[in-house]
């Protein structure tokens, strides 16, 4: 048995499409190695292109395939990480527990953002003649296209709006902190994986 985990959310340094790096839908319930003294929970999990998996905790630390124990349940006197515990109850990860208590949690890198990350965007702007009005190439909202940035920074882009309904489903690894257009409405993280093909999506 396992519990559901949350996308690896990453620096755009790490896990590019290239690495070949998948995140992983669920993991292990209870985790620990020798070296610690508590058992952990687990909020995600990535596995590399060399067979390796390494599990995040939500206490900040890792645990990796080599070398840790994970349980289903444990003893009542068995120590759990506190900070661990809470958030994952308090995300959704635990719906039954713990005691009735109802733990909230939202972790915050996982929100969508309060603004469309098209928004003041040239590459996000997808120009509909005569270019007064454009379409968000992050959400597919049309928004009012306008002159912006300064002398050293001219541009002409949508402006500034809350995601539309559309908002693309993120990266698992980068959210929707590096959104790039690339070939016309091909939408993209700036790691190489495709987010939404136009193309692709009619067939
Ligand atoms: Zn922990
Ligand atoms: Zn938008
Ligand atoms: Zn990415």
């Amino acid at each position: 048995m396992t519990v559901p985990l949350f996308p690896p959310v990453s620096s755009i340094g790490a896990h590019s499409a290239s690495s070949g790096a998948e995140p992983l839908a669920d993991g292990p319930r209870f985790v620990k190695t020798q070296r610690m003294t508590r058992w952990h929970r687990v909020r995600s999990g990535v596995r590399y292109a060399n067979g390796r998996t390494v599990y995040h905790l939500w206490c900040q630390g890792s645990v990796s395939d080599t070398g840790f124990i994970a349980k289903e349940s444990l003893a009542s006197d068995a120590e759990v990480c506190g900070p661990c515990d809470g958030r994952a109850v308090g995300a959704g990860q635990e719906p039954a527990g713990p005691d009735g208590r109802l733990l909230v949690f939202g972790p915050r890198d996982l929100q969508p953002p309060a603004v469309c990350p098209g928004s003041r965007s040239e590459h996000l702007t997808q120009a509909i003649p005569p270019g007064t009005v454009g379409r968000c190439l992050a959400c597919l909202d049309l928004h009012p296209v306008r002159a912006m940035g300064g002398p050293y920074d001219p541009r002409s882009a949508i402006t500034r709006h809350a995601p539309g309904a559309g908002l693309v489903t993120p990266c698992p690894f980068h959210r929707w902190k590096h959104l790039e257009a690339a070939d016309g409405a091909v939408l993209r993280c700036a790691c190489g994986r495709v987010l939404r093909d136009p193309a692709s999506a009619a067939a």
